[in-house]
């Protein structure tokens, strides 16, 4: 236990764990180590609690020499399979700061007297971002005029709005239970949402009733939207969009879908996801590309994958602060005080300071940071779109509107009259599978309907998505990228059978 006694030899040993931190994130390689397989991990690293004691030194040297080889650094140059790789300085220094503090967010007088303003000024700065009217700080009296929760990612996020879409439609049933799950359908665009949304409605008890709408271009298809929203009218708990898919990261027409949703379906709660959404909010060149953003009941961005923030913080914020009493919860053992987020925070209790993250980035970076933030990201999606566009072999899947790019290989010889779908899923399967081995290189891979019938419309395809959020990734990488993609594609259509 730390105590003034042994402050220096503290000091010396929480050195050691900055720098061996620090110095992996620098590392140059995606997997230091050889990459082994799960069951030569479990093997090598799951074992019986030691009966003597080891002491933290000599379990920081272990962290470093048996754990970390085998971790994946997603701040690796060639790291280019997720929006953030967690390496903002700010960032790094709040979450420092939040763990050697030890402040529990669920009470304000006692247990985190200045946490949760600071945690307050960084709701309000993401709402003003989006678009959402803040309340005088003079009107802030209390958790319910604030408008947001921060949420360890945005399932948590997502999950509490369909908490507040269930109490807006079903009021009252936060102390009844759900009375008529089958009147709390979901409106979804088909084949393109996240998980986390249709396990938040089943997770609060509303099943999972989803209406999915057809997509066209990774979009709802609007007149088929409104078609939906009119044939379920009266059994519509909400109405989802995204602003930034979790595949080809596509913004919804918000607005559209907004205009539409409110006259069709006016007693649906309104949601978007804006998880990826949020860097629209950091630049002018994207901002119009969520416009219509501050008409949605609530909105779920995640910092973790726009703002280089270590994982997990995440926050709902809600147009109206207000409707957060409808899922407010009373304890008579703590939390009866107005600036509790305790109260207004479902399915957790005590919780860390992780919004200290986000409040030293932010500020850190000031208005002017976070543009020049998301302007760097969207240059090198530029540059990477052009290289595979430039490239004939390889065809890009979707329109990138903020940092995905989404593409496969095609072989030699594909006949855009008649496509290989199959030869081209196992090409680009294999591709991947090839990349991840080799450890070299991180892109994403998932099934994807072609939704734009570049390859072939509703065909199953299995594209590689690069994202260029990297800010060690130079344009050498991005060429060299594209001769490996090409050069395991070539090698593999030898090892796949011809048409
Ligand atoms: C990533 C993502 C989520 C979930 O976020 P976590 O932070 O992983 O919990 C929800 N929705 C979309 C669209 C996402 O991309």
């Amino acid at each position: 236990m730390l105590t003034p006694e042994n402050r220096t030899e503290v000091l010396a040993l929480l050195a050691r764990v900055l720098e061996a931190g620090v110095d992996f994130k620098l590392g140059e390689e995606v997997f230091a180590g050889l990459r082994l397989r799960p069951e030569q991990l479990r093997d090598a690293l799951v074992d019986d609690l030691p009966q003597q004691t080891l002491g933290a030194a000599a379990v920081v040297e272990e962290m470093v020499a048996r754990l970390l080889p085998h971790a994946k650094n997603e701040a690796a140059p060639r790291f280019l399979g997720f929006g953030d790789t967690g390496a903002n300085i700010a960032a790094l220094a709040g979450g420092l700061m939040g763990l050697l503090t030890q402040q529990n967010m669920i009470n304000q007088s006692f247990d985190s007297p200045a946490a949760t303003f600071a945690e307050v000024s960084v709701l309000r700065w993401l709402r003003d971002l989006l678009g959402y009217r803040n309340p005088p700080l003079d009107q802030v009296n209390g958790v319910w005029q604030v408008g947001g929760i921060i949420t360890a990612g945005g399932t948590g996020a997502n999950a509490a709005a369909m908490l507040l879409a269930r109490e807006h439609t079903a009021p009252d049933t936060m102390r009844t239970g759900v009375r008529d799950p089958e009147g709390h359908g979901l409106v979804v665009p088909a084949g393109i949402g996240h998980y986390s949304v249709k396990a938040s409605a089943a997770w609060v008890g509303c099943g999972t009733h989803l209406i999915e709408v057809p997509t066209d271009h990774y979009r709802y298809n609007l007149p088929a939207l409104r078609q939906a929203l009119r044939h379920h009218r009266g059994r519509i708990m909400g109405v989802v969009a995204y602003a930034g898919d979790s595949r080809t990261h596509t913004v919804e027409r918000l607005d559209a879908v907004a205009d539409i949703a409110r006259t069709e379906a006016p007693e649906a709660w309104l949601h978007a996801d804006a998880c990826w959404g949020l860097l629209c909010a950091l630049t002018d060149r994207l901002r119009p590309k969520i416009t219509g953003i501050a008409e949605y009941d609530s909105v779920t961005v995640d910092a973790h994958k726009v703002l280089d923030i270590p994982y997990a913080v995440a926050a709902l914020l809600v147009r109206d602060p207000g409707v957060l009493r409808t899922i407010t919860t009373h304890s008579d053992l703590i939390m009866r005080e107005p600036f509790a987020f305790g109260q207004v925070t479902p399915f957790v209790g005590s919780r860390a300071w992780e919004s200290l993250r986000v409040w030293g980035m932010m500020r850190a970076a000031g208005r002017s940071g976070l543009a020049a933030l998301a302007e760097s990201r969207l240059e090198r999606t530029a540059a990477f779109t052009a290289l595979v566009d430039a490239h004939a072999r390889l065809l890009r899947l979707a329109e990138p509107d903020m940092t995905a790019v989404v593409f496969c290989y095609l072989p030699a010889g594909h006949d855009p009259t008649r496509p290989d779908v199959d030869r081209i899923g196992e090409i680009n399967r294999r591709i991947h599978a090839d990349l991840l081995a080799g450890g070299r290189w991180y892109l994403h891979q998932f099934a994807l309907p072609d939704d734009t019938g570049v390859v072939a419309r509703g065909a199953v395809l299995w594209p590689l998505r690069f994202i260029g959020g990297n800010a060690r990734t130079t344009h050498q990488h991005l060429t060299e990228l594209v001769d490996e993609v090409v050069r395991l594609g070539a090698l593999h259509e030898h090892t796949t059978g011809l048409a």
